[in-house]
Order: structure tokens, then sequence, then C-alpha cells
């Protein structure tokens, strides 16, 4: 590379912002968008010449400051197509919503509402009255309360019942959920002390008995949501755990994960705890979240006993984490839907998508398999929950798998991500996957459109 200071450097030759603003197609642009957008564009486009070495976009200036146009003005969180087959993928936003929890957010964005205010009374009221009662009704709880998300959740009610005490949990329950999300650092900046107990693989209801004094507040339980343990191994269960905590005078708390509130094992979905079990076991309070197994908006719910839940609401944290009215609106919309169950399963998208009969998936797969026409073919496979519920699960499934002789499955993945919307595929076995199980009906056709693109190209 030579020397940029050399006047014979291309990159000395490159245009001015104003000479680039001048050209006739550029002008075009600055009238049908906002100057400063094209600005930075024609800035960004001489940037991105120079750092190629001086040369101008072989497409030519104009054509090149309106792709940038194009692409700055276009939002950055955008629709996608799951075609991975993982039903909760934290990557992709989670639960898609129900229709009625759509409506909802959509009905309370568009003006003002009584999120604090009292319609009985005409005084100020409390955005925490929102779900509660629907939350009392579906699980039995004798109290609740709606936050962020579930690990601002347990930052709550860790602050709230084991602040300046002793919290105690068992080795084997010290997990990370993901995106930097520890147990033990989440505790820490709670104000609980930290308190283990037993070993990575067992933990004995002694060891909770041995690790208790006066000092102790609370006994946590946490779901190993994303992991199993297999083999050698023993944990407490959350009964034993909430009788240890009140022959003590301690609180107890549970954290599920996932929140499932119907039991799915007759769909093969086992050995995940529901709610209602959750809450049976005696625990003061359990903690989920909004937006995995529920199947509703980003949300941490806290339930369980009248004083424990009081505690979480008064606490300085609750605050800080509150949720907003488009996931209020969503989640009361969405719990109302669990009234009815089959109703649930059917208008809830994660319940549907979970439960789904294998042969309507295998006929979406094969109108996919028979409109995308050569290179595919149909076989057996294998969905995932994710999300971190059900770990271990394997739900039966149908894939479309794409077999071009003269593509890379990496280049062929790439080209349907980069179709609008994008499709996000998985590769197995070095092939191209696709499985109709998270694809809606309403997206074959797109899907159909983009694979014989991404084939062609
Ligand atoms: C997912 C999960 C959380 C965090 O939930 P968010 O709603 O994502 O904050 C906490 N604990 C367990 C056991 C989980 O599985």
């Amino acid at each position: 590379m030579t020397d940029p200071r050399d006047p014979r450097d291309p990159r000395r030759r490159l245009p001015a912002v104003d000479a680039v603003l001048a050209e006739p197609d550029v002008a075009a642009l600055v009238a049908a968008h906002p100057r400063g957008l094209v600005v930075r564009a024609v800035r960004d486009t001489i940037e991105h010449a120079r750092a190629n070495g001086g040369a101008a976009p072989s497409e030519g200036w104009g054509a090149a400051v309106r792709a940038r146009v194009q692409r700055l003005a276009a939002p950055s969180l955008l629709p996608l197509i799951n075609a991975t087959g993982v039903v909760l993928h934290t990557n992709l936003g989670r639960a898609p919503l129900a229709r009625t929890a759509r409506d909802a957010m959509a009905r309370i964005a568009a003006g003002y509402s009584n999120l604090e205010y009292d319609l009985a009374q005409g005084t100020r009221g409390s955005r925490h009255a929102l779900c509660r009662d629907l939350l009392v009704e579906l699980t039995g709880a004798e109290d609740a309360i709606v936050v962020n998300n579930a690990a601002g959740a347990l930052l709550v009610a860790l602050s709230a019942l084991a602040r300046n005490g002793e919290a105690v949990v068992s080795r084997g329950e010290l997990v990370e959920i993901g995106g930097a999300f520890r147990i033990p650092d989440i505790m820490a900046r709670s104000g609980a002390t930290l308190v283990e107990v037993g070993t990575t693989n067992r933990t004995h209801l002694r060891d909770y008995e041995g690790a208790v004094s006066d000092r102790t507040k609370l006994l946590l339980k946490v779901h190993r949501s994303n992991f199993e343990i297999t083999g050698f191994t023993a944990e407490v269960s959350a009964q034993e755990i909430a009788g240890v905590a009140h022959a003590h005078g301690a609180a107890s708390l549970y954290d599920l994960g996932s929140g499932l509130l119907m039991d799915l094992s007759p769909w093969g979905l086992a050995g995940e705890p529901t709610v209602a079990e959750a809450l049976a076991s005696g625990v003061d309070a359990v903690v989920f979240s909004g937006d995995k197994l529920l199947g509703g908006p980003q949300a941490g719910i806290l339930l369980g006993a009248r004083a424990a839940i009081d505690a979480c609401r008064k606490d300085p944290l609750a605050r800080a984490v509150r949720s907003d009215k488009f996931t209020l609106a969503a989640l009361e919309a969405t719990l109302a839907v669990y009234r009815d169950p089959e109703r649930a399963l059917v208008e809830i998208p994660v319940l549907r998508m979970l439960t789904e009969d294998v042969e309507q998936i295998r006929q979406r797969a094969e109108t996919l398999h028979k409109d995308v026409g050569r290179d595919s073919e149909i076989v057996e496979g294998e969905s995932e929950v994710g999300g971190g519920s059900f770990p271990g699960v394997k739900l039966k499934t149908w894939l479309v798998r794409l077999n071009p002789q003269q593509l890379a499955p990496d280049t062929l993945v790439a080209r349907l991500r980069a179709n609008d919307p994008p499709i996000i595929a998985r590769i197995a076995d070095d092939r191209v996957v696709l499985d109709p199980r998270t694809i809606f009906p309403a997206e074959l056709e797109a899907v159909t459109r983009a694979v014989r693109a991404a084939l062609d190209a």
C-alpha cells in the first residue's frame, strides 16, 4: 500500500462530500429523504471507498449512495422467518404473540390509558394491579406482581427477601442462564450473601439443614432449565426446601425459569414443573418468564404468598425494573386466553407449535418440497423447545433438506438470511434443513420463493 500523503495515492483523488452531493442521482435522493441521512450515506460511501484503497464504487457514486441510504433508512429490528424448528429461540425474539395480545398492544399504544389510574375512584392507581387478578385466578397464588423480565424479578425477590442476610443455594443450581446472567452474580447485586451447599452433582436435605443459621433469610431453588445432570445425582425437592425454610423462619423462593401454565405431558413434553406444581410445593414465591413457555411478552412474573409478594412490590428495585404498558396489555390478553385451555393450545403460537400434530407439519413440508421442486427432499428430524425449557426433550418433525450440487451450505444459508424477509435455517450433517414446525402457514410461499431464488442465483 502506498503512503496516503503520496499525491499519486488514489485515496487522495476521492471526491469531496459536496461534490458527491451535487451529482444529479444524489441530489434527487435529497428531495426524497432527510438531508442529514443522505449526507451520512455520502460520507459512509466515501469512507468505504477509502478503506478499499481509494477505488470509486464499481456501480457508480449515485447507485452506491442510494443503496446506502436505503440500508440506513430501513429499521434495524426486522421481522424474519424462523425455519430452525427451535420454538423458543432467544436470538429470534422468543415467543411470537397471539393475535389478541398484538391487538391489545396496538390499542394501548395509540393513546392514553389507565396504566396508573383508578377509574372507579378517579385517583392514582397502580400498574401492579393490572395482571394481578388474572394471575391469581389462573394459578391459585395469593398474590402476584409483574416486572420487566425474570432476571429482574429474581433480583427484586432476592433484595426483598434476603438483603443483608444469607441466601442458601445448592452448588448444582448455581447456573448461568445465558447473556451473562449468573445466579451468583445476581445474588451479589441483590445484597444477599450466597451460601453454597452440596456439590455439583449431589445435594441432600441435610446440607440445607446444616447451612441454616440465624443469619439465613432465604432458601433458593433454581430450576436447571437449560441443561440436565445425569448419572450419580441427588437434588432436594422444592417441597423439602420450603419445609426447612419454614421451620427456621426463613423465606423460600423457586426460580422456575419457564412458567408453564398447562400440563403438556399428553404431547410428550414432561419434566418441566408447572407453575401450579411449583406453588403447591409450599415455597413463598415462584419466579418465571413471560416469554418462554407461557407464550407472552417479555416479562418477569413473581407470585406466591401475600407477605412475600407484598415485600417484593414495595422493594425499591421493583420500580427500577417495572414493566411498560405494552407488556402489561399483551400479558393480560395472553393470560386471559388461558381461561380456556383448548383455546390456549390453538391461539398461543408457542403452545400451538409445541403441540402441533406431526402429520400437519409433514403436510407443510410436502407443500414446501413440491413447490421448491428440484434439489430438495423430505427427511425425518427433530425440533427443539429452546429457551431453556424441557432440556433434552426432542420433538419429532419432518424437515425439508436442500441438496444442491454446486452450492456450499454456508452460502445457501447466507442467501436465505439476505432475503427480505430474512429466513433463518439450520445446517445439519452438512446440509441446509428447513423445519416447518416454526414456519407459519402464511409464510410458506415466501420461503418457497426465497429458496428457489437462493438455489438459482
Ligand atoms: C430464562 C431463565 C431466567 C431469565 O429469564 P428472563 O425472562 O430471560 O430474564 C431466569 N432463571 C431461569 C431458571 C431461566 O430459565
